[in-house]
């Protein structure tokens, strides 16, 4: 009876570090889908504060770029002088995870964060939307299913970057240093493997610190 009631004691307690552990993810909430990236990240058990002004990326420990309109979007990040804070958070190495108009903002021509080009609705208006499941590389438990929504594609790219996966040759998911950028929409639906991936490469950040 003590025994047991000792172990649970010791999972109470080792419940709530684990709480206080868990990263502190920002999503950016100027425009876009960024309310479905927070949702799956609390499904997650991360910490989750959406970001609107330059103090919400205070002690930020990961953050995502949702998709939505990069001119919407653009002009948000001006608006509330979000550019540079942004620019010093994830080159300073915080883990991002950008989606579809996310990708799009971390190319050369917006926040110049990722050595890419990214070719905004690429696909064309006779492909305007679809869904396809891709494989990306070194992602374990096989292809994801990518919703396509005016989409991007990666038109050019640097020789740090990494393309996890390709559609007709074209990159759609890609990696540099400590951003992931997919073309599609990775909120949608219930395959968290990219938000997992962001925590956990938020936590070993963090264990660096
Ligand atoms: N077409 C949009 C843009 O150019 C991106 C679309 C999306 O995020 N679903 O910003």
């Amino acid at each position: 009876m003590a025994a047991a009631s000792v172990r649970e004691s010791g999972s109470a307690s080792a419940s709530a570090l684990r709480e206080q552990d868990a990263p502190l993810i920002g999503v950016l909430a100027l425009q876009g889908s960024f309310a479905a990236h927070t949702r799956m990240l609390r499904g997650l058990r991360a910490r989750v504060r959406e970001v609107r002004v330059p103090a919400d990326l205070d002690g930020l420990e990961g953050l995502v770029m949702p998709g939505g309109e990069s001119t919407t979007m653009t002009l948000g990040v001006e608006r509330e002088g979000l550019a540079e804070p942004l620019r010093a958070l994830i080159g300073g190495g915080t883990p991002v995870l950008g989606s579809c108009a996310g990708l799009i903002m971390l190319d050369r021509e917006h926040l110049a964060l990722m050595d890419i080009r990214a070719e905004r609705n690429a696909f064309g208006r006779q492909t305007n939307s679809f869904e396809t499941d891709l494989q990306l590389q070194g992602l374990a438990g096989g292809p994801m299913h990518g919703v396509f929504i005016r989409a991007p594609w990666v038109a050019e790219h640097g020789p740090d970057v990494e393309v996890l996966a390709e559609i007709d040759g074209h990159p759609v998911a890609v990696r540099e240093a400590n951003m992931l950028a997919v073309a599609f929409h990775t909120e949608l639906g219930d395959d968290d493997r990219l938000h997992r991936l962001l925590l956990q490469r938020a936590r070993e950040q963090a264990s660096l610190r």
